[in-house]
């Protein structure tokens, strides 16, 4: 239980618990060297320790502990010479460090003990065996970097500065806390510290708290500020975003186009920032999703919407075309070149140039349209000199250029170079909520067009545009409700007037997918009148009601 220097002899006065603890439980006081004390337990300490850091941070609770330890050691000195009589400062040391032990913080070993009265030259080495403070920091921070019994060090600094009345600072230098067995540390007299002293000095000042307050302070007023800043910058940002999102919607309605579902929002939201830009765009998507018009908002958004916007569907011609349609030509470059051509390059300007079906070009025109895109320079076909051009590139393809890319068929470069920005307009089967509106968008068009009373889709028509795939998209949803409007005998579109692929495969029972009673009701009546060829007086019987309530409620779901 005692432990001794190695070099020093067995100290003769060994401290035993029983003569220095005084227990009066009937009091609620216990005593220590006729100093009241408390017993807290360690996982308490711990918990007082981890409070320190997370609200002080690592450093200032260090210093804290420091100087709590400090004057705990210094404390215990001071009353323990009052009693025990000790012949030396260095039988103190040996006593301090039973105390340690008797305490119950950490078992204390001193190793070495030097001290040269005259110089005043002191250093001692200690070893801690299972330091509670050590144990509690592992337990709330795991492994540390930095050596972590902080009150240690400041007890046994406190305790020798006392024996020897003079400044004496520890300093651990390995401990259990980083992994170590034990805990290693070493004390000196300041000046014994040399060019470390001040440091050490200034860790044990209490003035320094007060400073220490100072800078959180001050620390917390700066990120105050800056998070204020920031917020700012993020209102002005929504602002700004809620301006182009408001052009964009109103964009979108002016030209019929239906984005109400959340991926098209966010489809129309990514465009609207893109377009001032001037980057170089990829718009993905499969056919009839609606590409075009993004591309067209892309440029009717951008500073270059005063200028041309010039479109080539790439897929539609040959290599030799393409390359002169893109980069012109001169007289005599080829077989019915008899004069010069200027290319959609050039014919462009500051403007934009829409490269439909990028995915589908050959590999010769990628190369030089690499070239265009790097060194925004184009040579016509046949010329010798090069012409500056200015014009934003954005493209479009239903194809994965990376798997393009991946076999051989589209220039890695290129497909860098343009999908710097990739926009991906979802398929139509992707957003469903988009159907309803779409369709009566189509519905009103047609209507108009073909001078028909055609006003509205039959639930059963609906329920089966809705779950249908949509492999052509948009573009075959309109198609689809055009022929709907051309086949309609009624002022509803019913299921017969769909394609037949649309129909065929799901075919869901009318009121499956509602729960809504008008909805089900209206499909009642619509089944009953389709199965008894429009005869009002049948179909009332099979609904059992009255044929002037038929009337009243085909009248009310628009059945004629
Ligand atoms: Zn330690």
């Amino acid at each position: 239980m005692v432990s001794h220097s190695r070099r020093d002899p067995p100290s003769r006065h060994d401290l035993h618990l029983a003569e220095l603890l005084d227990f009066r439980p009937e009091q609620g006081i216990i005593r220590l060297h006729e100093q009241r004390v408390v017993i807290l337990s360690a996982a308490a300490m711990g918990l007082m320790r981890k409070e320190l850091v997370d609200t002080l941070g690592s450093e200032t609770a260090r210093r804290v502990l420091l100087r709590f330890g400090f004057a705990d050691g210094y404390h215990d000195a001071v009353n323990l010479r009052a009693r025990s009589n000790w012949s030396g400062p260095i039988e103190g040391l040996h006593a301090g460090a039973m105390l340690h032990t008797l305490e119950g913080i950490v078992r204390a070993e001193v190793r070495r003990v030097d001290y040269d009265a005259e110089t005043g030259r002191f250093e001692e080495e200690v070893t801690w065996h299972d330091s509670y403070e050590a144990e509690q920091h592992l337990h709330h921070y795991g492994k540390s970097q930095a050596p972590v019994c902080w009150s240690l060090v400041g007890y046994s600094s406190g305790f020798a500065s006392a024996c020897l009345g003079k400044e004496i600072y520890f300093r651990e230098t390995t401990c259990a806390g980083q992994g170590a067995r034990h805990c290693s540390a070493i004390g000196r007299d300041v000046n014994s510290w040399g060019a470390e002293s001040e440091s050490i000095r200034a860790d044990f000042q209490a003035a320094s708290l007060g400073q220490e307050v100072e800078r959180l302070r001050d620390a917390v007023g700066k990120r105050l500020k800056e998070l204020d800043r920031r917020e700012q910058l993020l209102e002005r940002r929504e602002r700004e975003l809620n301006v182009l999102r408001d052009r964009v919607n109103r964009h979108a309605a002016a030209r019929h186009f239906v984005a109400g579902s959340q991926a098209m929002q966010d489809v129309l939201e990514m465009t609207a920032r893109v377009a001032p830009l001037d980057t170089t765009v990829l718009v993905y998507g499969e056919s009839g999703t609606g590409k075009e018009f993004i591309v067209r908002l892309i440029h009717d958004q951008s500073p270059r919407a005063g200028a041309p916007f010039v479109s080539v569907n790439c897929a539609a011609l040959t290599e030799t075309l393409l390359e002169s349609e893109l980069f012109g030509h001169v007289r005599g470059a080829f077989t019915g070149a008899v004069r010069d051509k200027a290319g959609l390059f050039e014919v462009a300007g500051n403007g934009t140039i829409f490269l439909d079906e990028i995915g589908e070009i050959a590999l010769t025109v990628q190369a030089k349209l690499l070239r265009a895109l790097q060194e925004r320079e184009i040579r016509r076909v046949g010329a010798e000199r090069s012409i500056r051009v200015n014009a934003r590139v954005v493209a479009a393809t239903n194809r994965d250029l990376r798997a393009a890319v991946e076999s051989g068929t589209f220039r890695e470069d290129l497909y860098f170079r343009l999908g710097a920005f990739v926009i991906t307009v979802p398929s139509l089967r992707d957003r469903r909520d988009d159907i309803p509106p779409l369709v009566h968008t189509f519905l009103v068009r047609a209507a108009a067009r073909m001078k028909k009373d055609v006003r509205s889709v039959s639930a059963e028509a609906m329920s089966a545009l809705m779950n249908y795939r949509w492999p052509g998209n948009v573009r075959e949803l309109e198609h689809a409700v055009e022929r709907a409007v051309i086949l309609a005998n009624y002022s509803n579109i019913r299921l017969r007037d769909l394609p037949p692929e649309v129909t065929q495969k799901s075919r869901p029972r009318p009121g499956d997918d509602t729960l809504d009673l008008q909805e089900q009701e209206r499909a009642s009546i619509e089944r009953a009148l389709e199965r008894f060829g429009g005869n009002r007086r049948k179909a009332a019987d099979a609904l059992k009601i009255s044929t002037v309530t038929l009337w009243r409620k085909m009248k009310q779901y628009g059945l004629s």
